[in-house]
């Protein structure tokens, strides 16, 4: 496994619209592994593959990479005795995923972005969706999402048509938050 450079704003290679998963092979695999482990370590809930610069249509997401309650584990592994904070991972991966029936009702969440990196903005969006996607294996599913899983997936399904969320703001709070990212780069 891998940490793969996440693509930033203004990349252009973020508006590319992904590609279908045809092939079930290795590649894929070695492809969802580095991914998981690129958002783990950003850290982040959610990872488009076009977000790595691989336009294929397929995203990971983990809403709770952390479990903040859990005790620390003290281990010795590497000679030394240290802590770890132990994780209560819910990884989920989603190829060629497509959204069958929104909810007209809308819900609003804060989102952020790990391609716009420290902008946060309110988003409406569809409040519950069934979506149907494939595993690794090209094995087909369907489920009914809702409440944050749901935010995230619309979220993540937006990159693989080149959409980033700052899209769906207005033209003015787009620009502020782009002046403010750019403010805060020159600053770093
Ligand atoms: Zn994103």
């Amino acid at each position: 496994m891998a940490i793969r450079e996440i693509l930033e704003v203004p990349d252009p290679r973020l508006k590319t619209v992904s590609t279908p998963v045809t092939v079930f092979d290795d590649e894929l695999k070695t492809l969802v592994a580095d991914m998981f482990e690129t958002m783990y370590d950003a850290p982040g809930i959610g990872l488009a593959a076009i977000q790595v610069g691989v336009p294929k249509r397929v995203l990971v997401i983990d809403l709770q990479p952390d479990d903040p309650d859990a005790e620390p584990e003290v281990c010795n592994h590497g000679g030394h005795e240290h802590t770890h904070q132990p994780t209560k991972r819910e990884p989920r991966v989603f190829v060629n995923p497509e959204i069958l029936d929104p909810a007209e009702e809308l819900s609003t969440y804060q989102e952020g972005c790990l391609s716009v990196p420290e902008i946060y903005a309110d988003v409406d969006r569809p409040k519950t969706c069934r979506v149907r996607y494939q595993d690794v294996e090209g094995i087909t599913y369907e489920e009914d999402l809702d409440g944050l899983l749901a935010t995230c997936i619309q979220h993540e399904m937006d990159h693989l048509e080149g959409i980033l969320f700052i899209d769906h703001l207005s033209r003015l709070k787009r620009n502020m938050a782009l002046k403010k990212l750019n403010k805060m780069r020159a600053a770093a």
